[in-house]
C-alpha cells in the first residue's frame, strides 16, 4: 500500500527523524506543524494500546493518515517493569528514573531487559496497521555513556556490545526497538 503522506503522532525530533529515514516515500509531518497541539492521555495497558489512542487521536482531529509509536524498557527482574511506565517511573524524569532503576536492581543476578515498541499507522476509514520490534540487553551497574536519552547510559546492547549511551545515533538506530518497529510495519503495508 502506498501512502503519501503520514502525520508523525509524536513531538519527538529523534523519533520524527528515523520515521522520515525509514518512509522514505512519504512526506511526514509532525503533528505540531500538521496543527495538532493537544495533550493525548496515554490511557492504555499496552504499549500497542497506547501507540493506537496517539495514532487515532491525531487522524480523527486532522483527517489524514497518523502514526505513533509508544515504547519502554522492561527488566526481567522487575517483572517486567517499568514497562509502559518507563516515562513515569519515578514521576521526576529521565535522571531519577534512572536512579530508581539502579536501587531496584541492587543485588540482582540476572539483569537481562529488553525495549520493546509498537507503532500504529491509523487510516482515515479507520483502518489500522501495527508493527512491533525489540531489542536485547541488560541493566548495567552504573552508568556508561552520554549519549541517547532516557534508559539508554544503563542499557548494555547485546547486539552492540556497548552501552546505548555509548552507541552513536547511527548505530543505535539500526538495532533499535522503534526501527525495528518501523521496518515490521513497512514490511506489513508492502504486502497489502
Ligand atoms: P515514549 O515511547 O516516548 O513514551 O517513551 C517512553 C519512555 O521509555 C521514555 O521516556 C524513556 O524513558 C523510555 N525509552 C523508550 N525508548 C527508549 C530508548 O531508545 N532509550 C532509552 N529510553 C527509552
Amino acid at each position: 500500500m502506498e501512502i503519501s503522506e503520514i502525520i508523525a503522532a509524536s513531538g519527538n525530533e529523534g523519533k520524527i527523524k528515523e520515521i522520515i529515514k525509514i518512509f522514505k516515500g512519504a512526506r511526514v509531518i509532525p503533528m505540531r506543524e500538521a496543527g495538532f497541539d493537544e495533550e493525548i492521555e496515554e490511557t492504555g495497558t499496552s504499549f500497542r494500546e497506547n501507540a493506537l489512542i496517539k495514532a487515532k487521536a491525531v487522524c480523527e482531529k486532522l483527517g489524514k493518515p497518523a502514526l505513533a509509536d509508544d515504547s519502554g524498557l522492561c527488566v526481567d527482574f522487575l517483572g517486567g517493569a517499568p514497562g509502559i511506565y518507563s516515562a513515569r517511573f519515578s514521576g521526576e524524569g529521565e535522571a531519577a528514573n534512572r536512579k530508581l532503576l539502579l536501587e531496584r536492581m541492587q543485588g540482582a543476578h540476572d539483569r537481562r531487559a529488553h525495549f520493546e515498541c509498537a507503532v500504529c499507522l491509523y487510516l482515515p476509514d479507520g483502518k489500522m496497521f501495527f508493527g512491533v520490534g525489540r531489542t536485547d540487553g541488560h541493566i548495567l551497574e552504573e552508568e556508561c555513556g552520554t549519549r541517547g536519552f532516557g534508559y539508554d547510559p544503563l542499557f548494555y546492547s547485546d547486539y552492540l556490545k556497548m552501552s546505548f549511551g555509548e552507541a552513536p545515533a547511527r548505530e543505535k538506530n539500526k538495532v533499535s526497538h522503534r526501527a525495528r518497529a518501523l521496518k515490521d510495519l513497512l514490511e506489513k503495508l508492502k504486502t497489502l
